[in-house]
């Protein structure tokens, strides 16, 4: 792990951005708690989401199916037969590892000749060398029991991914929303995956959430629709602000693919842990999913055309975006340390961090400080903040030094902070000091309303 992984990890558990869950009992692998900022940043993330995706369109609508799915669902989905991850097993430590997981680490390692392929017996475990065992298939989806009555209980899966509650809902939603294609369903949820490996933070949990939407359309329009949904998916972490030198796209090879995929690309996030990792999903899912659950289901999943007359199973695009990877990739991307600069007086710091995340992502939208703790600059600063939490996320802040707080605020990704002094008194105006720039500006209380708006994009 890197440094600057490391420094992230710490900063996230420090100013209550995530922790790790049950940490009192020593914690649970590869589950995590989103703390007060945490779960501001990602709400504020799905927002942005939802509103991309499907407040500012007419063509898509919104969901919020169940978790709880019967067993018939993943069979029809072809899950409980193909959603596997290949499981090694050290015969020492007993340590488990994914076996594809390993060749990649190894295929990573300087030295490594491509010509000279890795087999799974060169492999040793990477904790105490031992030797593993053969990889064998590993499902990867939850199981429950349903009910109340010993023997007789229903099994039950936790949903492995958002977009099958979508799948069974398509002719609810077509018929009640009289919806023609294309069109798209969307919804944000959580997901459960028994991972074998857990490392690495928020990036591979057991539990996470998912942004899925997918997009109904004639087959012989398939690709066109492939095309547009990369490009918004790859615009939409621009727009927020992602360094587009840390994303590349690339594109599943035969044998990867899922087994409901006809092609599939990645985004992929230049990880500071291990370079290029997955972060998003753009898929052609084909006729698969309401075929399947057309089968199984015996209801008759076809599309008839009324323009055109023709009959069809609809084609499905998917957008995937994992809710959890993405804060993780923004906060990985927005981390700054940069030479001192807040002016603390009393400092001990070299090194300041400066998280750069975007305006419509950071958790607080503006600080507000008082010069002094006592009156009348506490009541002033307090008016002023009430005035600006009717339309954002404020926080106030009377305690250390202007540059101690300067520096608190930065390390969260605090855009702007005002500072009410003596002359605010005098003069009705404030100081605004941008987190980028650094710039102050003297703004008068009665006109922050509008400076802010301009600010903004809300
Ligand atoms: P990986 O190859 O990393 O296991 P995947 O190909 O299984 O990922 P998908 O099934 O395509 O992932 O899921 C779509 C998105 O959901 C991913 O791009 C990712 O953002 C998110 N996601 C998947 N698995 C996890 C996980 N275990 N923890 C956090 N997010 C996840």
């Amino acid at each position: 792990m890197t440094d600057d992984f490391e420094k992230i990890i710490s900063l996230a558990k420090r100013r209550g951005f995530i922790y790790q869950t049950a940490e009192i009992y020593g914690g649970l692998a590869a589950s995590y708690d989103y703390g007060p900022l945490g779960v501001e940043l990602k709400n504020n993330l799905k927002k942005a989401w939802w509103k991309a995706m499907v407040a500012k369109r007419n063509d898509v609508v919104g969901l919020d199916s169940a978790i709880l799915t019967p067993r018939i669902v993943w069979e029809a989905s072809g899950h409980l037969q193909s959603f596997h991850d290949p499981l090694v097993e050290c015969k020492s430590c007993h340590h488990r590892f994914r076996a594809d997981h390993l060749l990649e680490a190894k295929q990573a390692e300087p030295g490594y000749i491509k010509e000279k392929p890795i087999e799974m017996k060169d492999l040793k475990c990477p904790d105490c060398g031992g030797e593993l065992t053969e990889p064998k298939n590993f499902n990867l989806l939850m199981k429950t029991e349903l009910g109340s009555v010993e023997g007789q209980k229903e099994e039950a899966y936790m949903r492995g991914e958002t977009c099958q509650g979508i799948y069974l809902d398509y002719l609810s939603v077509k018929e009640s929303m009289r919806k023609k294609l294309p069109f798209g369903i969307a919804q944000i949820g959580k997901a459960f995956r028994n991972e074998i490996t857990t490392k690495n933070f928020t990036f591979r949990m057991r539990e996470f959430e998912q942004m899925e939407q997918q997009y109904f359309v004639n087959p012989k329009d398939a690709e066109k629709h492939f095309n547009y949904w990369k490009e918004q998916r790859w615009n939409w972490y621009k727009n927020l602000g992602m360094k587009e030198e840390n994303m590349r796209w690339r594109q599943h090879a035969d044998n990867e693919r899922a087994h409901y995929a006809k092609d599939a690309w990645d985004i992929e996030y230049n990880t500071p842990w291990g370079g290029w990792k997955e972060m998003a999903g753009v898929h052609n899912r084909g006729d698969w999913d309401l075929s399947r659950h057309g089968q199984y289901s015996k209801v008759d999943m076809t599309y008839r055309d009324e323009e055109t007359g023709e009959k069809f199973i609809p084609w499905i695009v998917e957008t995937s975006d994992g809710a959890d990877r993405a804060v993780l990739m923004f906060l990985v991307d927005a981390f700054d340390e940069i030479d001192a600069r807040s002016g603390e007086e009393d400092a001990k710091h070299e090194k300041e961090i400066v998280l750069r995340l975007h305006k419509d992502l950071a958790p607080i939208k503006i600080a507000v400080f008082p010069l002094s703790k006592k009156e009348p600059l506490q009541k002033l600063a307090l008016e002023i903040q009430a005035e600006l939490w009717k339309k954002r996320m404020t926080q106030y802040d009377e305690s250390g030094s202007i540059g101690k707080r300067y520096r608190r605020q930065d390390e969260i990704g605090t855009p702007y902070c005002v500072t009410v002094d003596f002359d605010t008194l005098e003069d009705k105006k404030v100081t605004v000091r941008d987190r980028d720039t650094m710039e102050q500006e003297r703004v008068e209380i009665g006109n922050l309303k509008n400076y802010f708006d301009e600010k903004f994009d809300d």
